[in-house]
């Protein structure tokens, strides 16, 4: 039986990146760059005040302090005031300031803005206004941003692999940038097996449940990024399994749950192969998750024979809920990762120190649904109190999942475990 890395390994050589598209930056979120992007402007456009205040020439403000230490106070003449979007008409002369508002572009021969809250109005001079300035410390340049301090024209910004995060978005959106080119997010099907299953919004008779796994994948392969097509339920028939994967085949990745474990009617892997899904691996050291199914299908559609990434990534999915939705997540997720570009394809796994005593009865390599709490500033985890792989309840309040290693032992509280954080796109 493979271990999570092995597994992990063999799934992740079967995954080419996927070719790119381009598409409107409003729908590319959360999607990868499959370029480099340059700046075409300079940012800011001009020398641009960050306070309220007055733009100043740091030579007229620049004299020592008064007597006793204290802070000179210097008067100077206003000559005009200048607010975002305006475009400052005068430039400054020696003993002249200019009234400026946040995000202004300074005057010619200003370098500095002196914040509001350190003037007064001064007496009028020679009928003009004046400001009294009180310093109690000045550098020259102080709050101002200066042409192309933040990006220049021509200098690459972004790389390939880059996430599309809302500020990424803000930043190709200062750029004018109304398209962007990203890896095509995947179509994902995802089909539930069981005899028992009805869909969730009916109302289950004697022995039957609701499929609670198609929902749950769908979500997981949209926080992923990726497109979810649910297939519905087969029954537990060969016919009807056959009939519902051949159409699950079409797409890049088929999710299949239930149906992989070693019962009678698990039917899913004879009907796999039978359809000429070569199996890769079958079962990994794990829990849950144990019988997880993996395999790849080359796609028999004549018009895409021969095209790039022609084939279908199968993942068998053990049908308890929540070892559905541990495999996704360690071994699902990676692959629609690195089908999108992005350079790190595993979920971070910083270790966090044990919130209380845990014993972990062992047997396999475990990853528990946890919740991250805070102690005295700290963060620490606690292992949720589950009933097992059926309980959904209690994984619905975990944010991590928690590792444990294969042997048997008692952890005692305050003792560092890895944990695998569940929110791990950005
Ligand atoms: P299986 O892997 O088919 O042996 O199923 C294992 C357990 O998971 C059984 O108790 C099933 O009833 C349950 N199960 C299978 N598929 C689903 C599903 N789609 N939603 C909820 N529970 C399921
Ligand atoms: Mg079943």
């Amino acid at each position: 039986m493979l271990s999570v890395s092995e597994a992990r390994q063999a799934i992740l050589e079967q995954v080419q990146p996927a070719p790119s598209v381009t598409l409107p930056l409003s729908a590319a979120q959360g999607l990868v760059l499959s370029h480099s992007v340059t700046s075409t402007v300079n940012s800011p456009p001009y020398h641009k005040a960050l306070m309220d205040g007055f733009a100043v020439r740091s030579e007229d403000v620049q004299t020592s302090s008064g007597q006793d230490g204290a802070p000179a106070e210097i008067q100077l003449v206003v000559q005009e005031e200048i607010t975002a979007g305006d475009w400052p008409k005068l430039a400054l002369s020696e003993g002249v300031a200019a009234r400026i508002m946040t995000g202004a572009p300074l005057p010619d021969g200003a370098d500095s803005v002196v914040m509001l809250e350190q003037s007064t109005q001064g007496p009028a001079s020679a009928g003009r206004p004046s400001v009294l300035l009180t310093l109690p410390k000045f550098r020259p340049g102080q709050n101002v941003l200066r042409l192309g301090e933040v990006m220049k024209v021509g200098e690459t910004i972004l790389s390939p692999g880059t996430p599309i995060t809302p500020s990424v978005i803000g930043l190709l959106a200062e750029l004018g940038q109304a398209e962007v080119s990203v890896a095509q997010p995947p179509t994902v099907t995802a089909l539930s097996t069981g005899n028992e299953l009805v869909p969730f919004v009916a109302q289950p008779e004697a022995g039957q449940i609701r499929n609670s796994n198609g929902p749950m994948l769908a979500a997981q392969i949209r926080s992923a990024a990726a497109i979810p097509q649910e297939l519905g339920i087969a029954r537990d028939r060969e016919d009807e399994l056959r009939q519902a994967i051949e159409r699950g085949l079409e797409a890049e990745i088929l999710l299949l749950s239930g149906g992989v474990s070693a019962g009678d009617l698990d039917l899913v892997p004879g009907v796999l192969k039978s359809l000429g899904v070569r199996e890769v691996f079958h079962k990994v050291k794990l829990k849950p998750g144990k019988p997880l199914w993996f395999g790849i299908a080359e796609r028999q559609h004549q018009e895409r024979q021969g095209a790039e990434g022609d084939r279908t990534l199968v993942f068998g999915l053990p049908g308890n809920p929540v070892s559905s939705f541990v495999c996704f997540e360690l071994f699902v997720r990676p692959a629609i990762n690195k089908r999108m570009g992005l350079r790190e394809v595993l979920p971070a796994s910083p270790r966090l120190p044990l919130a209380a005593s845990f014993s972990h009865a062992g047997g396999r390599p475990a990853f528990l649904p946890g919740k991250r709490e805070r102690s005295s500033g700290k963060d620490q985890v606690r292992v949720l109190a589950w009933l097992g792989s059926a309980d959904l309840r209690g994984l619905a309040g975990a944010d991590v999942l928690v590792q444990f290693p294969v042997e048997a032992r008692d952890y005692k509280a305050g003792e560092e475990v890895p944990v695998l954080l569940l929110d791990n796109r950005p």
